[in-house]
């Protein structure tokens, strides 16, 4: 009777001290196996969207049979328990008729089996269920003992939110951590009839009913076809476009809640209508006797190709606005413009193949309650506008178009790429709740904007934005960022058909700073190569670029590129606060390199009178690995350092950045990383220059968590990821975070660190 009340307040115990529900559940199954002998104490979920019971923590069964487990309801014996709603208790499991075998849980040497159902509230959450090899150890005279454990289990799965979804353990998704509600995750294995996944390119969660874009006549469509009077075809062709002009020009004035960048995005649009050269090219058609029609078609044509060919996936998405705008005009000079003005009269999920930023605008309205494309892409223009507009967007559903109906119900997820069709009861409530979790906590992080990011105990430090276009700018004061941490300057020089000259590189960036409100701006030189080449520029083809000749070392052979840019920063830090930050860094000469011809422009500057800030703060990128073993040396040349974990993470694991196919290699908790991003901040200290943390990884929780603990003075990442960060610095201990840190960079396996941190960051 002791070993009974002992096992109960100890399991009160847990339950108090809970560091997340996962780690909870498998501490109790272990307590409890222990204690009362028994081979195998496991616990099986209920999980959505299926209502599939999935093994969720086990002891005695194997450690890799967790969350791979699952069976329907109505499967096995424990889905028999269910169907009961009462406890089962079997003599020679593997004799039963509804016994069920699973390979991977190496379970058919035992011969007692003990299933109770898990249930709160009159609903059945999952069971718990014990098997022992000992025939005799276990009988139905112990129902009334394990009912009530049971009983602390539910409790403990209703609310500690089991019952909805366990994210994975291990992986450091930002659903997993309680910076978001959590999202919809369906188990893996599903046959998924009624399930489409896709890419997520908008945040939210829209249902409504299927309703398809319709889009007449598409330059698929158009043949060549000839005219004998190109002058009416030109002067066709210039009434079109300046009527679409005018039409951009309209709409844009008359949506009051247009962003600074979307309405960059209409201007582009603009642009592309008045560029001299796209219309020199359809007049050069018409001219050799093809219709207008034709001649934009083709010239469509090339001007795609011309982008397509560039590496940056972002500037390849621009193809699309020429694909767009072109498409635009021709059904102008068709005289087949879509309906712009269809009246949604039911909550909508619109589907299509594509989308373009027009006819988004045209068909947003209240009713527009998410956008499914087959294609599309993630900085697509229609993407960004459907953030700005808050429009959940999948995109990358290749097959919807066979398998979703006009009029069919449907549920999207922007945040996890997930469409349903038909959907159940069961998750239209379940996302009921997420939806009415999101609000509640978009609320809440919307009241920190003005907070500091500063521990309980009154460790403090910066959160910062990383940006590489104008149109971020806004985004900066729109988060709460505190500075610009990294301004990527490549993007000005991606998106021009030639070099920017010094001036003006004066003026782009003088227009980010502007645009910043007065914020420090972290000036990164240029970083080409790897994955980010120039139309204009010819590096040559390599081997391995993220090896070759990329980055910092291009400038240093490129007097021409290198010293225009370095002169237009210093230029810009003589009325603003700027930084520059070199990418890249790793050796000493190169850092001595750059220096002398930092010091060079400044005296010619200084020599034509120019102002500039002689005491222009010069950082380096540390994102290779030996640069972190010679950090001291290197900071002999430097005012401060970022660390690039994108690429320092490539280079420590040998893993490449942007191949799918080793996507889950690139683990930035891999202890090799953290210990040298840990070696990289206490050089830093040690020699008292400020170190920041500017890659991916540094807006993600659990990486955040841990550099704030290794002591960086500042994170900066994307502008959306500062609130959740910040609200979990502002939930977080320094003294806790300190030791976490220390306990984690004992462990040298990336899984058991992601669980821990599960667990440590559970509840913050
Ligand atoms: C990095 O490598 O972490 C980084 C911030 O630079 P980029 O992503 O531009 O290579
Ligand atoms: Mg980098």
């Amino acid at each position: 009777m002791k070993t009974k009340y002992y096992l109960f307040e100890k399991i009160c115990q847990i339950m108090a001290d809970a560091s997340g529900p996962r780690h909870t559940l498998m501490t109790i199954v272990k307590l409890v196996a222990d204690h009362l002998h028994i081979d195998v104490c496991s616990v099986y979920m209920i999980t959505p969207p299926d209502g599939d019971l999935v093994l969720r923590a086990s002891a005695g069964l194997r450690l890799e049979s967790i969350d791979t487990i699952t069976m329907t309801a109505h499967e096995g014996l424990t889905g028999l328990v269910l169907e009961k709603g009462a406890p089962l208790f079997v003599k020679k499991p593997a004799d039963h008729p509804r016994y069920k075998y699973f390979e991977s849980s190496g379970e058919e040497r035992f011969s007692t089996y003990l299933g109770i159902p898990l249930r709160q509230h009159r609903r059945n959450l999952g069971a718990l269920v014990f098997q022992t090899v000992d025939p005799d150890a276990l009988s139905e005279k112990d129902i009334p003992f394990f009912s009530t454990i049971a009983g602390q289990i539910a409790a403990l799965a209703s609310y500690g939110g089991l019952v909805k979804n366990t994210p994975p353990d291990g992986k450091d998704d930002a659903a997993s951590t309680p910076s978001r509600p959590r999202d919809f995750v369906p188990p893996p294995h599903k046959a998924e009839r009624n399930l489409l996944r896709g890419i997520p390119a908008s945040p939210g969660i829209g249902e409504g009913q299927a309703h398809y874009l319709v889009r007449s006549i598409g330059f698929d469509q158009i043949r060549p076809e000839y005219t004998d009077s190109p002058g009416n075809e030109i002067s066709r062709l210039e009434t079109v476009a300046q009527q679409l002009r005018d039409e951009i020009r309209n709409m844009t004035e008359n949506i009051d809640d247009l962003s600074f960048q979307d309405a960059a995005i209409f201007e582009s649009h603009l642009m592309m209508l008045s560029d001299p050269s796209f219309r020199k090219d359809i007049v050069e058609g018409i001219r050799k006797g093809y219709t207008a029609a034709y001649a934009l078609k083709q010239t469509v044509a090339r001007h795609i190709q011309r982008f397509m060919k560039i590496d940056d996936p972002y500037l390849r998405e621009r193809a699309k606005d020429i694909e767009d705008i072109g498409r635009q005009v021709l059904a102008r000079l068709l005289g087949d413009t879509p309906d712009q003005s269809t009246t949604l009269t039911a909550d909508t999920i619109l589907i299509a193949s594509d989308i373009s930023p027009l006819e988004l605008i045209a068909v947003r309205q209240k009713r527009l309650k998410g956008l499914a494309l087959a294609g599309g892409g993630r900085t697509s223009h229609a993407a960004i506008l459907a953030k700005s507009f808050e429009i959940p967007l999948v995109i990358g559903l290749s097959d919807i178009l066979d398998r979703v109906q006009e009029g069919d119900h449907l549920i999207l997820d922007g945040n996890s790429g997930l469409v349903f069709r038909s959907p159940s009861e069961d998750i239209i409530n379940e996302y009921k709740q997420i939806r009415g979790e999101k609000k509640r906590l978009s609320r809440r992080l919307h009241t920190l904007k003005d907070k500091p990011p500063v521990t309980k105990d009154g460790h403090r430090l910066s959160l910062n934005a990383n940006i590489g276009l104008l149109s971020d700018t806004p985004l900066v004061q729109l988060y709460g960022a505190q500075d610009i941490g990294l301004y990527r300057t490549e993007f000005p020089f991606l998106i021009r058909s030639t070099f920017p000259t010094e001036d003006e590189q004066v003026d782009i960036y003088e227009k980010i700073l502007a645009g910043v409100d007065g914020r420090t701006v972290t000036i990164r030189t240029l970083d080409l190569g790897g994955d980010k080449f120039l139309s204009y520029f010819d590096a040559g083809k390599e081997q391995n670029p993220y090896l070759g000749w990329r980055s910092i070392r291009v400038s240093l052979e490129r007097d021409d590129i290198f010293r225009p840019q370095i002169r237009a920063i210093l230029r810009v830090s003589g009325n603003h606060r700027v930084r520059l930050m070199f990418p890249m860094i790793c050796s000493l000469g190169e850092s001595k390199k750059i220096l002398r011809i930092l010091e060079e422009e400044k005296q010619a500057l200084a020599d034509r009178k120019i102002a500039f800030d002689p005491h222009l703060p010069i950082g380096a990128m540390v994102e290779v690995p030996g640069a972190v073993k010679i950090l001291p040396a290197l900071l002999t040349c430097f005012d401060f350092v970022s660390i690039g974990t994108n690429d320092l993470i490539q280079y420590m694991l040998a893993v490449d950045r942007n191949n799918p196919k080793v996507a889950s290699l690139y683990n930035p908790l891999h202890p090799a990383v953290l210990l040298t991003v840990q070696e990289a901040i206490s050089a830093c200290k040690q020699a008292g220059k400020p170190i920041s943390v500017c890659g991916e990884a540094a807006g993600t929780p659990k990486c955040a968590y841990l550099f704030m603990a290794m002591g960086c003075d500042a994170l900066s990442m994307t502008p959306s990821n500062v609130p959740a960060i910040k609200r979990l610095i502002r939930n977080s201990r320094w003294d806790k975070a300190r030791a976490d840190l220390a306990a984690v960079l004992e462990m040298s396996d990336e899984d058991e660190i992601g669980l821990y941190l599960n667990a440590a960051l559970n509840g913050l």
